[in-house]
């Protein structure tokens, strides 16, 4: 931390900056937010559940790949490393932060579209059911794609309309589940409340109802602990730009679990995905295991940030980290209760940690102006319609103190102005 104390922690009450400098103080994980780009302009981030910082490693990398790995191995690189990258990969994401055992989990293409490719190979594997349950809390895209499978393939969507502080419950799954439905598709953690949906418990209502269950983990991976092979999760997607840091557009992950590696099959059928794409065919073959889901050419240069982080994140330990997480998000609950709730902000985000993910959501009706000012300032949390600031803090490069100068500055911006 630098020496000198920002003066705007004045408007704090004393002991919430004490307590804040106590936390970072005793955080075993302190040590590890020098390893970020940390620009003096930034004052203080709490966006990381949007997009994460770069790690230092990355961007003193980038260069050398460009100069050995692409620039002097050139085409020979395909062979050498590049082809294996979107599986290696994709078992490293896997065990860093998914709970996964190697061979189901590829790196390939947006959230969307590997949203799009799990849905529709769901719906085709379960050819004699019609519906697909979804939840109207969910993010767009997702919301989106099943819709659109639902048109293209004849299928309906059955929505799960949840209280949003609450999120989905596995009662609420039980009775929109039944011999009619193909697939489940539930975010872990909601985007905008942060509320962690009960993985394990849903998936086994989906599943006594013969259903496949796809979650999708945006806002898990890398903040919240998963354990999709225990929990006997049959498909997930989710973002590497967010906690896991991939950089803007990173290619996403999915998890396919291996005992439906030979039913499912994907829509896009692409070359890369063959069982032997040189051979070059005259028809498609799909590759054996998890590999089967990529379609085009793998975006190797968009892999290597995902590739130090999620190599940190497994260094580090998931327990760890989602530990600092409850503690960051308890702060801003303190925060929020003892400096701005007298401003009028309510907090849209579990109390009970065991069910809050990385992020909280404070309301206020003056919000968006409230953000815009702080983004002017260098102090950057996100908007999410109609009134939220979302605070998300990756747990590996946010201090306490950060947190403390972010929320200051809210406290700033709802001060009656002197007449
Ligand atoms: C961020 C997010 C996405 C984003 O999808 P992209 O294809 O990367 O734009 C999708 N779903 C959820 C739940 C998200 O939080």
């Amino acid at each position: 931390m630098t020496a000198t104390r920002p003066a705007v922690l004045d408007l704090l009450p004393a002991e919430l900056v004490a307590e804040a400098a106590r936390l970072d103080a005793e955080d075993p994980l302190a040590a590890h937010r020098e390893r970020f780009v940390l620009p003096e302009g930034v004052v203080a981030y709490l966006d990381g559940n949007s997009l994460g910082r770069p790690l230092k490693a990355t961007r003193d990398r980038l260069p050398g790949f460009v100069e050995q790995e692409w620039g002097e191995r050139l085409i020979r690189s395909w062979d050498e490393r590049w082809m294996a990258r979107p599986t290696e990969l994709g078992d490293l994401v896997g065990r860093a932060a998914l709970g996964a055992a190697p061979g189901q989990t590829v790196v390939a293409d947006s959230t969307t579209v590997l949203l799009y490719k799990l849905v529709r190979a769901a719906v085709t594997a379960r050819p004699d059911r019609t519906v697909i349950v979804a939840d109207t809390e969910n993010f767009p895209t997702d919301r989106y794609v099943v819709d659109a499978v639902a048109r293209e393939t004849g299928r309906e969507v059955r929505w799960i309309s949840p209280d949003p502080a609450t999120g989905v419950q596995p009662e609420e799954v039980a009775a929109h589940v039944g011999a009619d439905t193909a697939l489940v598709l539930l975010s872990h953690v909601a985007y905008k409340s942060a509320f962690v949906a009960d993985l394990a418990g849903i998936t086994a209502v989906a599943h006594d109802a013969g259903a496949l269950v796809l979650w999708d983990l945006s806002h898990s991976a890398g903040a919240v602990e998963l354990a999709l092979d225990d929990a006997d999760v049959d498909l997930a997607v989710g973002c590497s730009y967010k906690y896991l840091n991939g950089g803007p557009g990173a290619p996403a992950f999915a998890y396919v679990a291996s005992r439906l590696h030979d039913e499912l099959v994907q829509p896009i059928a692409g070359w890369m995905g063959h069982a032997d794409p040189f051979a070059m065919g005259p028809s498609y073959a799909p590759a054996a295991g998890v590999r089967r889901l990529v379609s085009g050419t793998p975006p190797i240069l968009g892999m290597l940030p995902l590739q130090d982080m999620a190599a940190l994140v497994e260094q580090v330990g998931m327990p760890a980290i989602r530990a600092k997480s409850v503690l960051l998000t308890a702060y801003v609950l303190r925060v929020a209760d003892e400096a701005l709730a007298s401003h009028g902000v309510t907090v849209a985000s579990p109390r009970d940690p065991a069910v809050r993910g990385g992020h909280v959501t404070l309301d206020h009706p003056a919000m968006q102006q409230v953000v815009a000012t702080l983004w002017e300032r260098g102090v950057v949390p996100d908007f999410r319609h109609p009134s939220g600031l979302r605070a998300g803090m990756s747990p590996l490069s946010t201090s306490f103190t950060e947190v403390a100068v972010a929320l200051a500055h809210v406290v700033d911006c709802l001060q009656p102005t002197a007449p």
